[in-house]
């Protein structure tokens, strides 16, 4: 695990008011890993993952990414200038427009990255349409494109969320609980998705879940929080068994 890290998180504080969500957090996250971020509910994930995607400025510091113009310093970059630097998320309930159809919608999150990061050369509609069709052969929806979003399963419009994220072509990607409300069938096919994309691209994913199997099945790495602060860190049978991690998360979950 050596190289150049993509993230690094420096003594990162976030507190709304007395409480104190992250509180001191530091890692460093390398290109083409597959992490996950476990902890109990209120443990300060999804605000993890707000100061790293740009929905929230930490409090105190830093966050470096190596994005496409080298390392730098992005704690007071706002979202889309970060998802510009390649850094895209998804959310646990999914952001697609319901009355458009698949193609549409990451046709539309397509566009949208080339006005972010392109700026003298705009491609045409039809690029878009060809580049989104692609990308929705590639989560296995190639057969849907013409489907409305609303009209899709829950499963199917998990994968459609993914497509618009990658229309960013994002180095790093966020998963809030990818595989919220779904059957254990549906969560490995997602996930499985999921770790060949970071192979095939050198992808870098971190990922919420509470899922053991899913932890387990398809972290390489577990980052555990517990009220706000990062408790163990390290391969998943090792964390699996670290006496701090069982006793603030684990118990009779592992
Ligand atoms: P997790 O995703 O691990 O369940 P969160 O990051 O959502 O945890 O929350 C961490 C803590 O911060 C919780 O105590 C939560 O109530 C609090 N919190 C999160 N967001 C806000 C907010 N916008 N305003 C006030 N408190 C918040
Ligand atoms: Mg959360």
């Amino acid at each position: 695990m050596t190289g150049a890290p993509l993230l690094s998180v420096e003594g990162v504080f976030k507190y709304f008011g007395g409480v104190h969500a992250v509180d001191g957090v530091s890692f460093t996250l390398q290109p083409g890993r597959v992490t996950a971020l476990i902890g109990p509910n209120g443990a300060g994930k999804s605000t993890l993952f707000a100061l790293i995607a740009g929905q929230y400025v930490p409090d105190r510091g830093r966050l470096l990414f190596a994005g496409r113009d080298g390392s730098r310093e992005m704690g007071r970059l706002s979202a889309a200038q970060r998802c510009a630097l390649g850094i895209a998320r998804t959310f646990q309930t999914a952001q697609a427009f319901g009355t458009l159809t698949a193609l549409e919608n990451v046709q539309l999150a397509h566009a949208a990255h080339a006005r972010r990061t392109l700026n003298a050369w705009r491609p045409l509609a039809q690029d878009h349409a060809a580049q989104a069709q692609s990308l929705l052969v590639r989560v296995g929806l190639g057969g849907q494109a013409a489907r409305a979003a609303a009209d899709m399963p829950y499963a199917d419009l998990k994968r459609l969320e993914l497509a618009i994220a990658l229309a960013a072509a994002p180095r790093l990607l966020l998963m809030d609980e990818p595989t919220a409300g779904m059957a254990p069938a549906e969560r490995f096919a997602l996930m499985d998705l999921v770790r060949a994309l970071s192979a095939e691209s050198r992808l870098t994913v971190l990922f919420t879940e509470h899922s053991m199997d899913v932890v387990f099945g398809y972290a390489e790495r577990l980052l555990v929080l517990s009220r706000g602060k990062l408790i163990a860190d390290g391969a998943p049978e090792a964390v699996r068994r670290d006496p701090v991690a069982q006793a603030a998360y684990f118990g009779d979950a592992a």
